[in-house]
């Protein structure tokens, strides 16, 4: 049966982004049916494999309905192959548990410290190589901003402060404000960045009230989205990196290689094009990280270095991303 919940609530019946972001679908078999994959319901793993599932209407409503390959809808549906152990795949497969400064800042390059803004996201990827970090006791949201800022404040080689998570734009605009107010006593710090899915994923979260304390942020802005397929743009999209752009941001994009979702030249290219004609400029492609539960998404070195070259023969050299791993103890992504 489809829940009434999916055919009382339509997508565009509220603009507000903490109510789409509650009525986000968390039930896989509700996910199915509305695809018209509700046959599939039987081969879902048992309590989602340990990472419940979180994908926002408007997102879905981009999956193509009755294709079980859906390059969407492989990035967010549970699957059994996540209960295989494979060696090498283990739960802190970045080092950020050593990377830990202070209470929710990540301090591993020269010159930039990653805050974890917020434990939550509005979408749950299955390959995220965050889907085993304690999050919910490294948040550093009000009152706890204190702390990390009070370490940004002792180490003045950090120019750029990165906000990243979760997703820090999980965060009501009220406590970025507060950050923003805090940034204010820590003058070595130029540049803000912050890497964020939810123009993707929900962009009504560009709302008017962020545009504003964006503008109003006496900083340079950089805004890192999140993207792995072309299929993810729509017009909702395309009208929140506006918004951005308009706010004064660069914008860039860091896409995840995932086998059988983006392992493909022609795919990467449409997304690269695809990319630049929303205003943003493709930066990392990362090899996945080798997280507990992703095995089944890895792309093998060789075949990502040739995809990568087929790339460059038909792409102008801004629209290749930068094929790149993140190497526990090592002082920047390391290129393959
Ligand atoms: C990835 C990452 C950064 C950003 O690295 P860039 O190469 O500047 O994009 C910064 N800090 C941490 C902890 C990171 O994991
Ligand atoms: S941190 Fe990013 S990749 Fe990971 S689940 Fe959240 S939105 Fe997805």
């Amino acid at each position: 049966m489809i829940p009434t919940s999916c055919a009382t609530v339509p997508p565009s019946s509220t603009n507000d982004w903490r109510e789409l972001w509650r009525r986000a679908i968390t039930d896989p078999v509700e996910l199915l049916h509305w695809l018209g994959l509700g046959h599939l319901s039987g081969q879902l793993p048992e309590r989602n494999a340990g990472f419940p599932l979180r994908v926002p209407r408007g997102f879905a409503s981009r999956m193509r309905q009755a294709d079980r390959h859906d390059p969407l809808l492989l990035q967010v549906l549970p699957q059994l192959a996540e209960l295989d152990e494979t060696a090498g795949f283990v739960a802190d497969a970045v080092g950020d548990l050593d990377a830990r400064k202070a209470r929710g800042v990540l301090h591993k390059y020269q010159g930039r410290a990653l805050l974890i803004a917020s434990g939550s996201c509005a979408i749950h990827c299955r390959y995220c190589f965050r889907r085993h970090f304690p999050y919910a006791e490294e948040i550093s949201a009000v009152g706890q901003w204190r702390e990390a800022l009070a370490y940004v404040r002792q180490d003045t080689s950090i120019n750029e402060l990165i906000l990243s998570g979760g997703d820090p734009l999980a965060l009501s605009t009220t406590k970025l404000v507060e950050l923003g107010r805090g940034l204010k006593e820590l003058p070595h710090i130029t540049r803000l960045r912050i890497h964020s899915r939810l123009p993707i994923v929900l962009p009504e979260r560009i709302d008017d009230a962020l545009s504003d304390w964006l503008v109003a942020l006496p900083l340079q802005k950089i805004f890192v989205l999140h993207t792995n397929h072309a299929n993810e743009f729509d017009a909702t999209v395309d009208d929140a990196c506006d918004r951005l752009r308009q706010a004064g941001t660069t914008l860039l994009n860091q896409s995840v290689l995932l086998r059988g979702i983006n392992d493909d030249s022609r795919t990467l290219a449409a997304l690269s094009e695809r990319l630049f004609a929303a205003g943003v400029l493709p930066y990392y492609l990362h090899q996945l990280d080798r997280v507990r539960g992703s095995a089944h998404f890895s792309v093998s070195d060789e075949r990502a270095l040739d995809l990568v070259a087929q790339l460059r023969r038909c792409l102008p050299g801004y629209l290749v991303p930068r094929l790149v791993r993140e190497v526990a103890g090592k002082p920047a992504k390391q290129p393959l």
